[in-house]
Order: structure tokens, then sequence, then C-alpha cells
């Protein structure tokens, strides 16, 4: 949908949502995507693909249909942001996969790449298990605020310091489902 409807944030403050990045732009930059990532991993037994909940559950949905490659699909849930707009630097790990990853090939797949602390700590624990190969595959990067060192082999757009939403990015748990990128703005 364009927008769900009267938009108030959790402190009762009014917002609206500017698009950043339509659907459709989206869809042709996730096919790209993934074109690079099946040529990358080609040849692979079969690709771990992870998907970080909750906010990449339309990218890897919409991102893992297109790569034409064999995998299994797992997830995990790691936590730095609670209900505000502000990351915490502290990251924790609410649901682990379910399957093995040693000497597979994994991608994660993240919605969003911010101060970083999230995948840092996510690729630190994965490291551990000795996977063959360890890629990230993130929709929107925002170089301007990263503080923790990350390298992100695939990404879907660079955009600039604005809290984004849609696309199953949320703001206080809203607007997931909005098909494209936008920004919040409180009026
Ligand atoms: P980082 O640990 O890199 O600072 O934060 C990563 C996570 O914070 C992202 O995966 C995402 O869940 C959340 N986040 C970062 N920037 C935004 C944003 O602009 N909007 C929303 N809704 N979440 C964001
Ligand atoms: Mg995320
Ligand atoms: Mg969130």
């Amino acid at each position: 949908p364009r927008t769900e409807g009267p938009l108030t944030g959790p402190d009762g403050k009014a917002y609206v949502i500017d698009q950043l990045i339509s659907a459709k732009s989206i869809a042709a930059r996730v096919e790209a995507l993934a074109h690079e990532i099946s040529d990358h991993f080609e040849g692979t037994e079969k690709l771990v693909v992870v998907g970080l909940l909750r906010g990449s559950f339309v990218f890897i949905a919409d991102i893992a249909r297109e790569i034409a490659l064999p995998m299994e699909i797992d997830f995990m849930e790691a936590s730095s942001y609670g209900s505000s707009m502000e990351s915490s630097r502290e990251v924790r790990i609410l649901k682990d996969l379910r399957g093995e990853i040693e000497g597979r090939d994994v991608l994660v797949v993240e919605d969003i790449v911010d101060t970083g602390f999230t995948l840092h700590h996510v690729l630190h624990m994965l490291r551990a298990r000795k996977p063959r190969r360890l890629e990230v595959c993130a929709l929107l990067d925002k170089p301007s605020r990263r503080e923790a060192e990350v390298d992100v082999r695939f990404t879907g757009f660079t955009i600039p310091d604005e809290f984004v939403v849609g696309y199953g990015i949320d703001y206080a748990q809203r607007n997931r489902n909005l098909s494209y990128i936008g920004k919040v703005r409180f009026v």
C-alpha cells in the first residue's frame, strides 16, 4: 500500500512518510544483486541464506527467489534498536540459526547497515562456526553513520543519514508492509 493511514509515533507525534526508493527501483536492484550473488557463489553445493529478522523478511523473500543457486534459508534475530530511533551499542541475540554452517557458504541478508554494531557482532559469532565463505548482502547502507567495521560485499542502495521505513523496515513496529522505502518526517 502507499500508506497505512494516520501515523503517530510512540510519543504521540504525528509523522508522514516521504518516498525515497520506489517499489520498482527496489525490484530492479534486487534482481541485479541476485545476479551478482549467483555469480559469486556459482558452483556452491548449497548456499545458506541467513535473514536477520525482522527487518529483512521482505528483502530475503524477494532476493531468495531471484538467486539461481541451491539454497537453504535460515533466520537469526539480533536486536540493537528498541522501539526508538536510536541505536544501542549493545547487541542481543534473540534467536539463533536452526542449522549448522561449518564448512558451508553463507550469505547474511540484512535490511540496513547503520553504525555496523549489529552486523559486526553477528559476523563475529558466525565466523567462529567456521563457514567456508561468509558474505553480507545489505539492502541499504548508511556509511556516514559507521562506527564498527563491517565488510558488506553486496549493497542495494547507499543512502544518507535518514530514518527510513517500509519494505520490511519499521518505525515502532509499523510500516513494514509498505512496498517502497520512505523516510519518516515529523509534522
Ligand atoms: P546498526 O547496528 O548497524 O547501527 O543497526 C542496524 C539495525 O538498526 C538495522 O538492521 C535496522 O534494523 C536498524 N536501523 C538502522 N537504521 C535504521 C533506519 O533508518 N530505520 C529503521 N527503521 N531501522 C534502522
Ligand atoms: Mg536489521
Ligand atoms: Mg526495527
